[in-house]
This record gives structure tokens, C-alpha cells and sequence, in this order.
């Protein structure tokens, strides 16, 4: 078998003209005047606001892009703290391209890549993650077989034993925790009520690796996604269903091309069910929520109006609008392999966003990503729901 998947590897130095052409103008440090309505929530990038030094922001990464592939200095461990201190939430793209049309979150991704053929990244406990991923198939290094247990006794069929329609792939962050799990649960009760024909891959589930790509190590990421491909095509399933939002971006950007199928989100196929009206929830769901869009799933995978078509199901439900929300939702901390590289940061990020949620009027926040929800969850000040979780109450 191919052990590599074949794609046109991009370089940093493909995007020399990124680096050389950013003017400085900071337009990418802050959020269009326009969308938002008070100074306090118009920042937008987290390790920049956090730290102020320039160098945290996407213009100051730029620069060391440029020095570094200029040859004007040799990359110390200060600069990879500060490249790994990026969540990749993609803000500041969204901000530059319609301007200059320049690409700073590709370029970051592009310099952890540099850093790990170079030896200078990731950060060791990046290092460790990928040890364990490359090890255990899941980035914590639990051992094997947690994925078959978590749908195991549930009704569920296994796609390797029994033809299915769609392939449900449940993520090692749903199926890694007993409260991961309810949230599992949850969401294999939606898709039974939404009447879509599904199988699970079982303990044979293997790990997407998109935490591995995100600090930069491609070599890794692509041995596997290559042996994934594979396993997915023998399925025979036409099309993959994802609950997380970071397994959906890697499918669809990195392993589209060779898989041929489509790969929805999770909340496209309730969205869908509702507009049927297949799905019809009859109990009530009352709080006053806001509903606070992914970074992979929305900025990432543009999926900005399936979540929100999904929770207007819900009757009793007030839905809040964060300022920052769709293209220019504040990250929730926990992208880009940041909680294991400065936890203070990602926890900090985390607080941001639920006062936010706060000053919007929320008393709960709502996420369609299982990596939102436990960095969310875990400041343990506003109690944290999931789209699934909330439709699979209202049934
Ligand atoms: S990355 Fe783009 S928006 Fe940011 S300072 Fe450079 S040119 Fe301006
Ligand atoms: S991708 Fe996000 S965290 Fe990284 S530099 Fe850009 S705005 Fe900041």
C-alpha cells in the first residue's frame, strides 16, 4: 500500500510574498469596527492580546517568517514558544485576505512544519503527543480499545460487518471519557431519530491525527491519513458523518481529494432533518443560550448556519448571538495544540469568551465541537452544552 497520501506538499517559502508584502497596518489585530459593538470584544487574537508584544500577533509571526527563511537568524526557543502559541483559529486570515489577500494562519501552520524538519518544534509536550498518538492511535495514550467499548452493547452497527449507508466516525474526544461518552450517546440517539442509515468502525476506529498536523508534524499525519483512506474506501460507505469538527477538516482539506465521498458535520445532517422535518423534538429546552461557533467548524470548514438551523428546533430555547460570532468567533483556547503548550493561555482564551457570553446575557453556552466543550467545561463557570446533547433532551 501507498504509505504516503501524495498531495503537492506546500513550503513556507511558497508564501514568500506573504511575508515580505505584510505591511504592519494591524488590521488583523482586531475585529471590523462595523460587526462588533463595544471596544471590549473587538480583539481578536488570542496570544496577541494575551502577551501585547508584537511578535505574538500575526504580523510579528510573519516577521519571523521572513527572517528565519531570509537566514537573518537562527530560530531559538523563545521563537517557538511564540509559534506554538497560536491556536490557528484562522481570525487573522479572515481579517488580512479580503484586504491583502495574505495567508498568516497558513504560514504559522507552514513554520511549525519548518520547526519539526528542522528539529526546533513542536514543544516536548507536543512531542509526547504525537509519541502517543504514533503509539496508542489517540493523542492522550490511552490504551486501545476505548472506541469499541464506547459504542459497544448499544445497538450500533459495526460498518466492517454489516453494509451501512454512512460511516459515523466518532472521534477519540467523544469516546475517551464516561462524560464524553453521554455526549456519544447523544449523538447516535439524534442520528437514530434523524432515520439515517449508520455504522461505526468499532475498536478498529483509528485517530484522525489532526492534533499531530496542527504542530506541525506532516510526516506523521500523512503515514496514517494514507492507512485511514484506505479503511474508509473498503467501508463502502457514501459519505462519512463527524461529530467533531476537527476530524471533519482533516478529512475534507487533507484527505478530500483521495476519498471521493462527501464528509458532513454532524449538526449538517440534523439541520437537514429539521428542514424534512424528520426530526420533530417535543419537549421544551428552556434557557437562554448562546451559541458559539468552532473555529474549525465555522472559519475552518464554513459551516456557520447548519448549527443554528439544528437548535431553532428547540422550543423554550433563547438564542444569543456572542458579538464576536460567526466569521469572527474568539477561539475557545483549546486549537492548535495551545493547551499543551501554555494551558494558562488556553485557559485564559476559555474566560474571554464566557464573559462574553456573560455581557450577551447568556446563562449557558451552547458548541458544536467536543474540544470547545471541555476547555469550556472546564473553567466549571457556566454550565457548557452540545448541539446533540440539547436536541437528544428535547426527544
Ligand atoms: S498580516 Fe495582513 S492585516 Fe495583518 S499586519 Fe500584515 S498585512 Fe496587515
Ligand atoms: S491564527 Fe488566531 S491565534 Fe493565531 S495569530 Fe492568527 S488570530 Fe492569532
Amino acid at each position: 500500500m501507498e504509505k504516503k497520501i501524495t498531495r503537492v506538499r506546500e513550503k513556507l517559502t511558497d508564501y514568500r510574498d506573504d511575508y515580505w508584502v505584510c505591511g504592519k497596518c494591524k488590521m488583523c489585530q482586531s475585529i471590523n469596527v462595523q460587526k462588533v459593538s463595544s471596544a471590549r470584544f473587538s480583539y481578536n487574537c488570542p496570544c496577541g492580546t494575551k502577551y501585547r508584544f508584537e511578535s505574538y500577533y500575526a504580523a510579528g509571526m510573519l516577521e519571523i517568517a521572513r527572517a528565519i527563511t531570509n537566514l537573518e537568524y537562527e530560530p531559538t526557543e523563545m521563537t517557538a514558544k511564540i509559534i506554538y502559541s497560536c491556536n490557528l483559529c484562522g481570525l487573522c486570515q479572515e481579517m488580512c485576505f479580503p484586504l491583502k489577500s495574505l495567508h498568516p494562519t497558513k504560514i504559522i501552520q507552514l513554520m511549525r512544519e519548518k520547526a519539526v524538519l528542522e528539529g526546533w518544534g513542536p514543544l516536548l509536550a507536543h512531542k509526547k503527543m504525537i509519541e502517543d498518538t504514533e503509539n496508542k492511535d489517540n493523542p492522550w495514550g490511552l490504551e486501545p480499545g476505548f472506541k469499541g467499548e464506547a459504542v459497544s452493547g448499544k445497538g450500533i452497527k459495526n460498518i466492517l460487518e454489516e453494509k451501512s449507508e454512512n460511516l459515523f466516525f466518532v472521534g477519540c474526544a467523544l469516546a475517551s471519557t464516561p462524560e464524553g461518552q453521554k455526549r456519544l450517546d447523544s449523538a447516535l440517539k439524534i442520528l437514530t431519530a434523524c432515520g439515517i442509515d449508520f455504522g461505526v468502525l468499532g475498536q478498529n476506529e483509528p485517530c484522525c491525527r489532526s492534533f499531530t498536523l496542527a504542530v506541525g508534524d506532516r510526516d506523521s499525519f500523512e503515514d496514517k491519513a494514507a492507512e485511514n483512506i484506505e479503511l474508509f474506501k473498503s467501508t463502502g460507505a457514501k459519505s462519512i458523518i463527524t461529530s467533531c469538527p476537527h476530524c471533519l477538516q482533516v478529512f475534507r482539506d487533507e484527505y478530500g481529494m483521495f476519498l471521493d465521498i462527501p464528509v458532513l458535520h454532524i449538526t449538517e445532517v440534523i439541520a437537514n432533518a429539521v428542514e424534512k422535518k424528520s426530526l420533530t423534538p417535543s419537549k421544551e429546552v428552556k434557557m437562554k443560550a448562546a451559541y458559539h461557533d468552532p473555529c474549525m467548524l465555522g472559519r475552518w470548514c464554513e459551516i456557520y448556519e447548519p448549527p443554528r438551523k439544528a437548535l431553532s428546533a428547540l422550543g423554550g430555547l433563547e438564542l444569543l448571538e456572542f458579538e464576536r460570532n460567526l466569521e469572527n468567533s474568539w477561539c475557545c483556547g483549546a486549537g492548535g495544540g495551545v493547551p499543551l503548550a501554555d494551558s494558562e493561555l488556553a485557559s485564559w482564551t476559555a474566560e474571554e469568551r464566557l464573559i462574553e457570553a456573560r455581557a450577551v446575557g447568556a446563562d449557558v453556552l451552547i458548541t458544536a465541537c467536543p474540544h470547545c466543550y471541555s476547555q469550556f467545561s472546564q473553567n466549571g463557570k457556566m454550565p457548557v452544552y452540545d448541539v446533540c446533547e440539547l436536541l437528544a433532551m428535547s426527544l
